[in-house]
């Protein structure tokens, strides 16, 4: 089933007993490659209002036997198709045998097969301790969908699907806590106004997020899906709010702003419109305050606020001034003509030392 220009499907061919099948295997096309990408079953029992997987929906179910999926990624992985497994599931039954399984099938690969590619798991409400333990032990990344910022945002669209603050964050958040300082080994993946939710509530779980160590955060802008009890009542998500939550993530998570500096992007009512130029961008000319920044005393922090300059290059920027090389033309070179252009207005450039 080809769902957008990001998946394809893929035949492969496996041996099953004495005979061959031809099994058609989902491929992903992710930032760091194509995945094979897929669901352990499609069966669940949960009733999230805006899934064709939930309960509600009348589509045919299927599921893998493990055997079965092992054979077709390692027929895929050999043959140079995918560069990794991205392995989640309906809730087809109790959700720790359903994440036992999951990790079991990481097992396999790693354990019999010997495969040492990326592997991303995504792991069950209430997922056991041990269970989240051993995901991070054998799998490259690890995540536990939030769906929503919040647990009343939550009961909203997920009533069945357990507890937000018990069975998903602090699962999400002690998952982190083992794999830190490797952030980028944790995800989570909310999905962006499905619930009602304004910005500032989905910047308010950003901070914390960022704070408890989460690495990676997925933003699904909502689309409505025929069948689903959403679909009447919800018009779809636009795709420039994810794009702008997917900025402001990078703003809190790598250059460590906090929710009081990104308020400006906000209307009264807690929402961002659409801003037109880049989120930091639009916070630089709300903050004339900030500039301007002088590179040969500014700290870390004032230099990755100025546009343009991100926190490789404020540390560069750093790292030159230390060593006392750090002149107006080297500046021009570590940024480039481009990123020259766009931070130039914000810069104090009147007294290189
Ligand atoms: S638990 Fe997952 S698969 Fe099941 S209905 Fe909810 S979102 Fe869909």
């Amino acid at each position: 089933m080809v769902r957008d220009e990001k998946w394809r499907t893929v035949s492969v061919l496996v041996r099953a007993a004495e005979e061959y099948e031809r099994v058609e295997a989902p491929v992903y096309r992710s930032t760091g490659g194509p995945l094979f990408k897929t669901l352990l079953s499609s069966g669940c029992r949960m009733d999230c209002l805006y899934c064709p997987f939930s309960r509600h929906c009348k589509y045919p179910r299927e599921k893998w036997s493990v055997d079965k999926l092992v054979r077709v990624f390692l027929e895929l992985y050999r043959g140079g198709v995918v560069r990794g497994l991205f392995l989640s599931s309906g809730i087809y039954g109790d959700p720790e045998r359903v994440v036992e399984e999951i990790v079991f099938v990481a097992r396999v690969l790693r354990e019999k097969y010997g495969y040492k590619g990326y592997i991303h798991l995504r792991l069950m409400p209430g997922t056991p301790s041990s269970f989240i333990r051993e995901a991070v032990r054998v799998a490259d990344r690890v995540g536990v969908n939030l769906e929503a910022p919040g647990p009343q945002f939550f009961s909203e669209i997920a009533p069945s699907k357990g507890s937000w603050s018990i069975d998903l964050y602090s699962k999400l958040s002690y998952a982190a806590s083992l794999v830190s300082p490797y952030r980028n080994r944790v995800d989570t993946q909310l999905v962006v106004g499905a619930a009602g939710e304004s910005d500032r509530d989905i910047m308010l779980l950003l901070e914390k997020l960022s704070d408890v160590g989460v690495g990676v955060v997925h933003f699904s802008p909502y689309t409505p899906v025929e069948g689903t009890p959403l679909a009447e009542r919800v018009p779809p998500a636009p795709a420039w709010r994810s794009r702008q939550l997917y900025e402001v993530w990078s703003l809190i998570s790598r250059y460590g702003f906090r929710l009081k500096e990104l308020e400006a992007v906000l209307d009264d009512d807690g929402f961002m419109p659409r801003l037109g130029v880049s989120v930091k961008e639009f916070l630089a000319r709300s903050h004339p305050e900030w500039f301007p920044v002088n590179p040969w005393n500014a700290s870390l922090s004032e230099l990755m606020r100025v546009p343009g300059i991100g926190p490789k290059t404020a540390r560069r920027i750093i790292d030159l001034r230390e060593k006392g090389l750090l002149t107006i033309l080297k500046l021009k070179s570590v940024l480039g003509e481009f990123r020259w252009s766009k931070a130039k207005a914000y810069l104090d450039l009147s007294s290189p030392k």
